[in-house]
Order: C-alpha cells, then structure tokens, then sequence
C-alpha cells in the first residue's frame, strides 16, 4: 500500500478522489476482460478529457508505472488485463459523440462511446458505422480500434482499419499527437494504420474520427440449414466462388443452435447440423437477382429450410440469434475459452473436423460460431472450471486449434488480437527478426514499452488463469454482447 500511496495521490490531484479505484476489493471488478486471464492493477483511474489523460500518463511516466486502457472490458485475448499490475486507465467516462458530420459521412467521437450506439446516431442520418463486432452492444470504439475489431458486417466492408481516418493519442510521457485526420487520403506513412490493432502498447487514443458509410437502400437476409458442417463450408465457398460478396456469411453449428433456442426461441432451425445467416445488400431490384443465385447456390449445397426475414422484426430476431450466441452457451455450460483463429476459407471443413477431433481427444465440448465468409474461426471451449484440471486442459486444447489454423495455412488471430492469450505461440508464426522488428516500431511510439507491457510477445507474467466466468457469463444467458 505505501508504494501505491504517491501514485494514488497523484492521481487524486489530478481528477479528484471519487474517479480514482484503489481499495482490493473495488479493483476486483477490473481484474478481468471477456478472456480467461486476471490479475489486479495497482489503481484504476476514470479521466473525463484528454487533458487529463495526458496529466495521468506523464505521472505514470515519472513514478515508472506500467499503464492499461480500458474501454468496456470485453475483449477476448487479455488486453485490458492488468498482468504485470500497474495502473489502469478506463476510458469509458469519455463517451461523447463529438461530432456526426454528414455531408463529409464521419463522425468524431471519444473512445469511450459504445459501437452500437455510434451506429444508431449516424443511422438517424442516414447513414451507417460499419464494423459490427457481434460485443457491438457493449464495446467500445477505442477497444475497436486497439483490436482492429471485426465484426458480422466486415466481410463486404472491412474491419475497423477501413474506417477510422485518424486518431487523437496520448503517447507514454503523456504528450498529445494526432495521427492520420479528417480526410481520406494522407501522405508521409501511415502512421494511423500502424496504431489501429497495436493492441494499447503505442499510446491511448483520446478521439477517434471514423468514416460513416450510407446505410444501404434495402436487406435480405436468408437462414439456411445444414445436415452437416461440411456441407454448409461447401456452401460458403460456393457462395464466394460465384463472385458475390454478401454482406454478411455467418455459421453457426449444432450445439450453438441448441443453446440458442433453450434461451431465444429464435427459429434456428434445431434439427441441423449447421445453419448459415447470409445478409445481401443493395437495390432492391439487384437483391432480387443476386438473391436468386444464392438461392440456388445454398440450395445446390444440401441447405433445407432455406427461408429470409420476412420483416424488419424477424431480420433482427436472426441477428440478435447470431450475436448473443455466444452467451446462449451459458446454458450448456458455467464456464467457455473462445478461440480465435482465421484458416483459408477453402480448408474451413478440414479445420472444424480437426477442430472437433480435438474436443474429442480432450473431452471437451466444442460449439463454433463464426464468420465463415473470413474463415474467421470461433471454436469455444465448454467447460467447468471447478472439475480439476479441466482449465489446463481447455488451454491446451486452445493451443492444439492454434497449431492447426498455422498448419492450414492461416493466421493466431481474426479479430481478436494477440494480447496475454496468444502471446506465447507468435513463434508459431513469426521469426525472432519479425519479433524484433515489431518491437522496434512499438518503441518509436512508447521507448521504455511501459504502455500494456508483457501482450503481443512471449515471455513475461501471464495473467492468473481461469476462476473467471467471462464477460458474457457473468452477464447471463441472455446478454447480448
Ligand atoms: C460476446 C462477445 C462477442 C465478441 N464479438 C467480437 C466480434 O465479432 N469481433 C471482434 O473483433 N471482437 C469481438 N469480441 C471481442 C471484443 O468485444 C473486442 O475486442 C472489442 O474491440 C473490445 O472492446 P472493449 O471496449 O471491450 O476493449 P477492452 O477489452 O477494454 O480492451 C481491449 C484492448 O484495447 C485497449 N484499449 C482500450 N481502449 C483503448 C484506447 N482508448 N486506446 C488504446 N488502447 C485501448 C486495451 O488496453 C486492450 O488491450 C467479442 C467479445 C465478446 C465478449
């Protein structure tokens, strides 16, 4: 306690004492993400400006404090989690929406406005924030751009990189930066393309300036079953085969669309092995044609009970389906580790085949549910974390899919970042040159690697494993995040 008093107090002199945390017990809440790792920080402070962002860093800088962002806490590979203590910084009171400006279509907003609510007020004009993280309901724009989010809709419109022009950055020693601006082109290098995905070891973003698209004329939205995941695969890469780029290609296998109907009801179809979500958008008229080929595509693939949304209602009763069936898994099971990992979408079949024989070597249950038109593999480990040993395994078996999504020929992450989670196979796919060329460009942004230090590379602490229920659990089945 003596050694966290000076840092506290300086703390205190800078945004008062109510938005500074430092009792064990209220620093419990933010000891964990959506993953499965926690440690506690050493305080956690609330700024409300960039001014004081700025005044916290430098007084980190100066006390030799290792700092966290934090937006909402629901990132899935232990970025926000404090694993070498420190302090952590929650920018969720800086949550305005700065601007909407509608004849240049952005927005400015502060990092701790919530992805979906930054959608709904660019929609009261017309037009649209694109990337859609199915946690849309709870993240926020500056986790989003920390993980380069993705999200349902960033098949057809690109992931958080596509859509944020530039960014207002609090640095390590605490200065102000902007990196990239307004406009869509810039010149000299691409500074803000560097920072968007650099997981909160460059520096904090205090303004985030996004694009907005304009929300498309008309929607179709299809559900097709499967008798099984291979045919669904087939399906997907028929799709994209046939040159159309559907706005959304989403899958969801049996066990996720058990649990979602035990908590939903939302017409999944329970008798499949598989069932795909394809979003089209466009002209009515061309949805009508290209709504036909798919039709016919999906069909050709084995889909039975092929149908679309009818009205608004049931297009939004599908998608709630989708995005909340991740805590729908909560019905099945107390405790989940959900992987991330991206394979070609040609080998989707192979990999969710090897994906299965691993939760059989194991004895684990494995529900996927994931963007299949990016070959964007969700496989999630159901466990219960109080049968001995059961986390040790869930872990191995988690590195066990990495490995194979490598072997496949794809990537450790789609969206979801690198952060405590991963750190430890990068060598599966990065060289020690790779590695040391990261790490040089991460100190021309922060030289002493004080900010989020120990995610991204193997070595240092990890967080404590387990004894966390996730974000999503604790939320309930029912959350939709
Ligand atoms: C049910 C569920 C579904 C999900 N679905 C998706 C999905 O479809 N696509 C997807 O991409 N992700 C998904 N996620 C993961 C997660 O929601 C995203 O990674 C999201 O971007 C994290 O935002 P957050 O505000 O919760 O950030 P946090 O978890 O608080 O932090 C994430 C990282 O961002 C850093 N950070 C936070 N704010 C800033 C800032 N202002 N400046 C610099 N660094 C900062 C933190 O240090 C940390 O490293 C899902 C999570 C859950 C629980």
């Amino acid at each position: 306690m003596s050694k966290r008093r000076p840092l506290v107090k300086g703390l205190e002199a800078i945004v008062g004492k109510e938005r500074v945390v430092h009792h064990p017990e209220d620093l419990l809440v933010y000891e964990y993400d959506g993953s499965i790792d926690r440690a506690m920080p050493q305080a956690v402070v609330l700024p409300d400006s960039t001014g004081e962002v700025s005044r916290v860093l430098a007084l980190a800088y100066r006390e030799g404090v290792a700092v966290v962002g934090r937006g909402s806490g629901t990132g899935l590979s232990g970025g926000a989690v404090a694993s070498e203590g420190g302090l952590q910084v929650a920018l969720t009171r800086m949550n305005r929406i700065l601007e909407v400006d509608v004849e240049n279509r952005l927005a400015v907003v502060e990092p701790g406005v919530i992805n979906l609510r930054l959608d709904q007020r660019a929609r009261r004009s017309g037009l649209r924030y694109a990337p859609d993280p199915s946690s849309q309901k709870a993240c926020t724009l500056g986790g989003n751009v920390a993980e380069n989010a993705g999200g349902p809709h960033c098949l057809a419109y690109g992931v958080t990189s596509n859509h944020v022009l530039g960014m207002e950055v609090v640095l390590e020693d605490g200065a102000v930066t902007w990196l990239g601006g307004m406009e869509r082109d810039s010149h000299g290098y691409d500074l803000r393309g560097l920072f968007v995905g650099s997981e909160g070891t460059f520096g904090l973003a205090t303004k985030i300036v996004t694009r907005l698209l304009p929300t498309p004329p008309a929607a179709k939205t299809y559900l097709a079953a499967f008798s099984d995941m291979r045919s669904a695969c087939d399906a997907v890469s028929a799709v994209i085969a046939g040159g159309m780029v559907p706005a959304a290609l989403e899958m969801v296998d049996a066990l996720t669309i058990r649990a979602v109907q035990k908590v939903a009801h939302a017409g999944l179809p329970e008798e499949a092995g598989a069932a795909l979500l394809v979003e089209l958008e466009g002209e009515a008229e061309e949805l009508e044609e290209t709504g036909l080929e798919v039709e016919a595509i999906l069909t050709g693939a084995g889909a039975f009970n092929l149908r679309w949304a009818e009205s608004e209602e049931e297009r939004e009763r599908l998608w709630s389906a989708r995005k909340g069936a991740l805590g729908a898994l909560g019905a099945l099971a107390p405790n989940y580790y959900l992987v991330d990992g991206v394979v070609p979408r040609t080998r989707l079949t192979e990999a969710l085949e090897r994906v299965s024989e691993i939760g059989h070597r194991y004895d684990l249950p494995i529900a996927n549910v994931f963007h299949a038109g990016d070959g964007n593999l969700h496989p999630c480990v159901l466990f219960d974390e109080r049968k001995p040993g059961a986390v040790e395994r869930v872990m191995e078996a988690g590195g066990d899919i990495l490995k194979v999504c490598v072997e496949l020929g794809g990537a450790l992450s789609g969206e979801h970042g690198i952060g405590l989670e991963k750190k430890a196979y990068m060598p599966l796919v990065f060289t020690g040159e790779d590695m040391e060329m990261m790490k040089t460009v991460r100190g021309a942004f922060a030289p002493l690697g004080r900010l989020n230090p120990g995610k991204g590379f193997p070595g240092g602490p990890a967080g404590h494993h387990n004894l966390q229920r996730g974000a999503v659990m604790a939320a309930g089945p029912g959350a939709y995040v």
